[in-house]
């Protein structure tokens, strides 16, 4: 009867098996017939399996009342108080989580709702267990169900026990059924006439009752598979084997496929143990020999006890070493059967190995939970670096879009400031690609190793540091800047008057916008084109006209109403210049003014300002951010007749290029041949950039700048910038999806974004 702990511990043989496929096939069928015959099925089966006819299997309040009333007040008492127990243990499993501030500004937790209407099944079989109904119905109402139905079998007399009823009462079941076995749990699971269906079933059961809970899971939730009880119980002789013996029989006693198990490192006191149990339950029953205690728990760890006692000395020192069990009893005096009915811990458990996977039955086996997340304006911005690679990567453009969108209306609605006037509030201001430092940080390489193709600017300056000092950098520099305007008039062979200077052309833009563009002022946009032309408007209040680029017969038609047009020729990002005669044909035909920003000229060769004697309400804006390389510098100039250059004095803020930007303009200036036969070098090395990108497989747009518009399928981006090469992409323009805008760069530079876009999996063609 005692026999040594097999090497590969407990066996499957340990554990009755069950006739799964055929338990399984009959199961289905009853449910199929309960699923389509309603009530009718229900009274059937009833009839078949219980033995008696119920017409109307919902109990009525007035028997539940009775019930609690004629029960045995000793029951009732020790009811209510395991009853107190259950609710005491569970308000310690209420739901309590701390919200958790992910970054600045990014809120996100967890609330518990509870289910609504859930469905006990208390077994009556071989004897009724009240127990059961306080162990399911005390947490669904602590847990905030507002519906609890309770589902038991009928005696023979038709009703459902008595205690069962008085336990309902205690419990809080708010609606009960004489319904037993796979009828009960398929009429909770698809609800019958009478008996609505339910969120979630719970309870245990026979093994039909466990194969049905299998077959409606899905169409419900169910709790978890608790079939035959079972107990390990590991000993080391320090317990009277009495007591042992006395826990075994208990198990055995629940049912004839309930086990009960010792492991014991002591074979005297475990024969003794085996010499005390009655007979009739042996069969239920096994004793194992282990060589030590780590042994014994690994042999229980491995088969996964229902109940695991451990019946050994200084209990709770091994509790750390089981890792597989349901409900554990500590040290002599922690009998299963004190778990069953009163310690306040809960008697439903899976069974049969399952608590590898599941859990006893608690309190969040009655709610569900909702996660909740709230970000603030900078907490969206602070994320945006996370979704932007993420959703590009996912191709999921209009996920980009919906962050972005709202970091360009970025006005939080609970900042703390006054907030600024409506168009600025509601504007898309201009966004930058990721900087050096993040790109490097994300892709692991040096700064130095960052290549921007995102920027259009060149890979060389032609001014002269020699021309740089600190000398005056206490003084604010002459406003007028002498020198520059006068280089500059050289440059364009156009009188000084004509000239404005700024901080950039970004600034002279921005002039132009203050001083022509008020609230609603049609302002007409040619698309796509430079974003600042659309920031600078909505920023001024003004009323935004977007015309598609190519459809000049529209654009000629609402230049007649503009008061102020704008243009990029060559344009950003298309690269492509503006037909021929289009701006002299706009600005003849508009009351406004017609700005040509020409940021790119040195490039095509083109440009307006030959027209500038003709049209008085034509202004060309300039930079030497470009050709020139000196973007760092922040240096640009208007060109247009003396009527606008004197509006644009009114606003221009004083001083606003540094002195030593205006020296390192000068220096450009005197070297415009450098900067010429660079240019010249850098469209063969355009031609060549697009040639080699072509073979690739991708499309390059043709350019008369020093970028081009390339196609970009999904995840290109994000591969060139974990290289450290970072290309202009246009998550909010939706016409350029599927494009990115690249600066025609050095050769080596050049060559290591082919080399990116040779690697990249999918071919280019959009
Ligand atoms: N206009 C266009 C079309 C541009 O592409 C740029 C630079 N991105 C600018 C103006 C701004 O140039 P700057 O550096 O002179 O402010």
């Amino acid at each position: 009867m005692i026999q040594q702990l097999p090497t590969s511990g407990l066996t499957s043989t340990d554990r009755p098996s069950t006739a799964q496929a055929r338990i399984e096939a009959e199961t289905r069928q009853l449910l199929d017939q309960v699923r389509a015959g309603g009530d009718a099925a229900v009274r059937d089966l009833t009839l078949r399996f219980d033995g008696v006819e119920v017409q109307k299997s919902q109990v009525e309040p007035a028997e539940i009342d009775e019930a609690l009333r004629i029960a045995d007040p000793t029951l009732v008492e020790a009811l209510q108080q395991a009853a107190a127990n259950i609710r005491r243990v569970g308000s310690a499993q209420l739901f309590s989580e701390e919200e958790v501030l992910v970054r600045p500004g990014v809120r996100v937790w967890r609330v518990s709702r509870p289910l609504r209407r859930v469905g006990v099944y208390v077994p009556g079989g071989r004897a009724p267990y009240p127990s059961s109904v306080l162990m399911l119905c005390v947490p669904a109402t602590l847990a905030g169900c507002s519906e609890v139905v309770l589902c038991s079998p009928p005696g023979q007399d038709g009703h459902v026990d008595r205690n069962i009823l008085a336990a309902a009462a205690i419990a809080g079941a708010t609606e009960v059924h004489a319904i037993g076995g796979v009828q009960a749990i398929g009429a909770m699971a698809y609800g019958t006439e009478t008996l609505a269906r339910v969120d979630k079933v719970f309870g245990p059961g026979n093994s039909h009752v466990t194969a049905a809970k299998r077959l409606v899971f899905g169409e419900v939730a169910v709790d978890m598979p608790a079939g035959p009880s079972e107990v390990v119980v590991i000993s080391d002789g320090s317990v009277a084997a009495a007591w042992l013996a006395a826990d075994l029989e208990a198990q055995a006693e629940h049912a004839p496929d309930a086990v009960g198990i010792l492991i014991s490192t002591d074979r005297e006191h475990a024969e003794q143990v085996a010499s005390l149990v009655t007979q009739r339950m042996a069969p239920q029953l096994r004793f194992y020999i282990a060589t030590t205690l780590e042994e014994a728990l690994a042999a229980a760890n491995q088969f996964g006890p229902e109940h695991l006692i451990l019946a050994c000395r200084d209990a709770e020192a091994h509790l750390g070493a089981v890792t597989n069990a349901g409900s554990v009893f500590l040290g002599p005096f922690s009998p299963a059967a004190a778990g069953d009915y009163a310690t306040g811990a809960n008697h439903v458990i899976p069974t049969g190995g399952a608590v590898r996977s599941f859990s006893p039955l608690g309190l969040d086996a009655f709610g569900r939970t909702l996660q909740v997340q709230s970000l603030s304006a900078g907490g969206l911005s602070e994320l945006s670096s996370l979704v932007e690679p993420m959703a590009r990567a996912e191709g999921f453009h209009h996920h980009l879009r919906s962050v972005r969108i709202r970091l360009s209306e970025k006005v939080d609605a609970s900042a703390s400031c006054p907030r600024p006037r409506a168009g600025v509030a509601q504007m898309h201001p201009y966004l930058w690609e990721a900087s050096s430092a993040e790109v490097a940080a994300r892709a692991g390489i040096p700064e130095g190793d960052v290549v921007r193709f995102d920027t259009n600017t060149c890979p060389w300056t032609v001014a002269e540091a020699d021309c740089l000092t600190l000398q005056g950098v206490n003084e604010y520099p002459d406003s007028n800047y002498p020198a520059l305007v006068s280089a500059l008039a050289n440059y364009l062979d156009q009188p000084s008057a004509a000239i404005t200077l700024g901080a950039g052309a970004d600034e002279l833009l921005s002039l132009i916008s203050m001083a022509f563009v008020g609230p609603n002022d049609p302002v007409v946009i040619p698309v796509p084109t430079y974003s600042m032309f659309s920031a600078l408007t909505e920023a001024a209040g003004g009323h935004q006209i977007s015309v598609a680029g190519g459809d000049e017969e529209k654009l000629l038609q609402v230049a007649s109403r503009a008061r102020l047009i704008w243009l990029c020729n060559p344009n950003n990002p298309t690269g492509e210049l503006l037909r021929e005669g289009l701006v002299q044909r706009l600005a003849t035909s508009s009351p406004g003014i017609v700005v040509v920003d020409e940021a790119y000229f040195e490039f095509s060769g083109r440009s307006s300002v030959r027209l500038i004697d003709e049209l008085p309400n034509l202004v060309v804006v300039r930079t030497l951010s470009k050709a020139f390389g000196l973007a760092g510098a922040r240096v640009g100039y208007a060109v247009s007749g003396p009527a606008i250059a004197q509006i644009l004095a009114l606003v221009r803020p004083p001083a606003s290029i540094s002195g030593q930007s205006a020296a390192l303009a000068v220096s450009a200036l005197e070297h415009t041949q450098d900067m010429k036969a660079r240019v010249a070098g850098l469209l063969r090395e355009r031609e060549l950039l697009a040639d080699e990108i072509t073979k690739r497989g991708f499309d390059s747009r043709s350019s008369s700048t020093n970028f081009l518009l390339v196609s970009c399928p999904n995840g290109l981006a994000e591969q060139l910038a974990a290289r450290g090469l970072v290309v202009r992409s246009f998550p909010v323009d939706s016409s350029l999806h599927g494009w990115m805008r690249v600066t025609v760069r050095s050769k080596e530079e050049n060559g290591r974004l082919l080399e990116g876009l040779s690697d990249f999996g999918g071919r280019g063609g959009n």
